[in-house]
């Protein structure tokens, strides 16, 4: 056994199907009476449900959360915490919801309980990322751990099979890049090689029939297992490049699903365990190309340009992301970031 260090997070999960019913005796185990409850405003009408159901345990419904967790959303949330005497926040959404969560949670400490409704993880991790005039600034703390991660199969059947698909591949590469960590587990690596085998079949069945409660109960099941491998180990070259880009305004997951089989070739010969471990999980004779059919059978995204990036802004892209790179397996070259960026970029496929 490679020797390893492994610190465990504290998580209650509660998974199943109609589990949003049991979000007033989840309120209460905590001891708290007064939650808002956050969603971004397309989801309004699923936080209002929820609102519903915890009854006089509902302060209200703030549903304004936006992507990359906007500082000046957080001022006017807080302002609503603040007002209506909130002593908990409960996200119901994706990745958006769940960070104003975390962010409020971080000011204030208040207790909150995440249900996620895409497969972008946040809720099983102690990461937050902020953004503020345009620069997202990523921190770790455990008070932004969600303390109940409420798990609701029947929520996630109206995602659509778009977001479906980019949103799994998003999860997929949290373990992918969990496997080839520098401070990679052998708890997170199981957990990944178990979600990326799960994730693959699963996605493939959703876009057939979008309401194949099996394939979507694994699907949510093998996210929770990404975002707690992305939650348990440092990520690599995969999220640095996402982060930039992130940045330069592209769309997190779909930049995501068309990032991961380029940054998987870099890496390849520099950890072929892992890449071992994620060809056997997705039944391919090599992970990157394996990965990259697995996201042109679901008909992911598969260039940077149809995501709306300039080439012009590929020297810039492969500046940013050689200045403080993310440990990784293989060195990061100007060069070779600049060759994967053009490749992925025009959507040639991983050398
Ligand atoms: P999102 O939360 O913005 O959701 C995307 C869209 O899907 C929204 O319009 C939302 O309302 C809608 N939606 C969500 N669930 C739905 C459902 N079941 N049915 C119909 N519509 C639904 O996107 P995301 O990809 O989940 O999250 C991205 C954000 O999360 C980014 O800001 C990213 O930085 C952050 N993130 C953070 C972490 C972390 O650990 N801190 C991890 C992953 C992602």
């Amino acid at each position: 056994m490679t020797p390893f260090t492994y610190d465990a997070l504290p998580a209650r999960v509660v998974f199943g199907s109609g589990t949003l019913r049991q979000l007033p005796v989840e309120l209460t185990r905590l001891g708290c009476r007064r939650a808002l409850v956050l969603s971004t405003p397309e989801q309004r009408g699923t936080a209002e449900m929820a609102s519903t159901l915890l009854g006089a345990a509902s302060v209200g419904v703030f549903a304004e959360s936006a992507m990359h967790t906007p500082v000046a959303v957080t001022a006017v949330a807080m302002d609503y915490v603040e007002r209506l005497g909130a002593d908990s926040v409960m996200s119901v959404g994706g990745g958006s919801a769940i960070g104003l969560g975390k962010a409020i949670a971080l000011r204030t400490d208040l207790a909150h309980i995440a249900v996620p409704t895409t497969y972008a993880g946040s809720e099983a991790t102690p990461i937050l990322g902020e953004t503020d005039g345009g620069k997202k600034v990523t921190q770790r703390s455990l008070r932004v751990l969600p303390e109940v991660i409420l798990y609701d199969v029947e929520l996630t059947l109206t995602l659509p099979p778009g977001l479906t698909v980019t949103s799994g591949l998003n999860a997929v590469a949290h373990a992918v890049e969990a496997l080839y960590a520098a401070d990679a587990n052998p708890v997170a690596s199981m957990l990944a090689e178990q979600a990326i085998g799960l994730l693959g079949p699963a996605l493939t069945a959703i876009i057939r029939d979008p309401s194949d409660t099996a394939a979507r109960s694994d699907a949510l099941y093998g996210a929770w297992a990404c975002g707690t491998c992305l939650g348990l180990v440092g990520m690599s070259l995969h999220h640095k490049l996402c982060h930039v880009l992130g940045g330069l305004g592209l769309p997190h997951a779909p930049t995501h699903a068309v990032m991961l089989p380029y940054a998987v070739a870099y890496n390849a010969a520099a950890a072929p365990d892992a890449m071992r471990r994620v060809a056997r999980a997705l039944g391919a004779s090599d992970a990157a190309t394996g990965l990259f059919a697995l996201a042109r059978s679901l008909g992911a995204p598969l260039s940077l340009a149809t995501l709306g990036m300039h080439s012009g802004d590929i020297a810039h892209a492969a500046d940013l992301a050689v200045a403080n790179p993310y440990p990784n397996p293989a060195p990061v070259t100007r060069e070779g970031i600049r060759g994967l960026l053009d490749a992925a970029f025009h959507g040639r496929g991983p050398a």
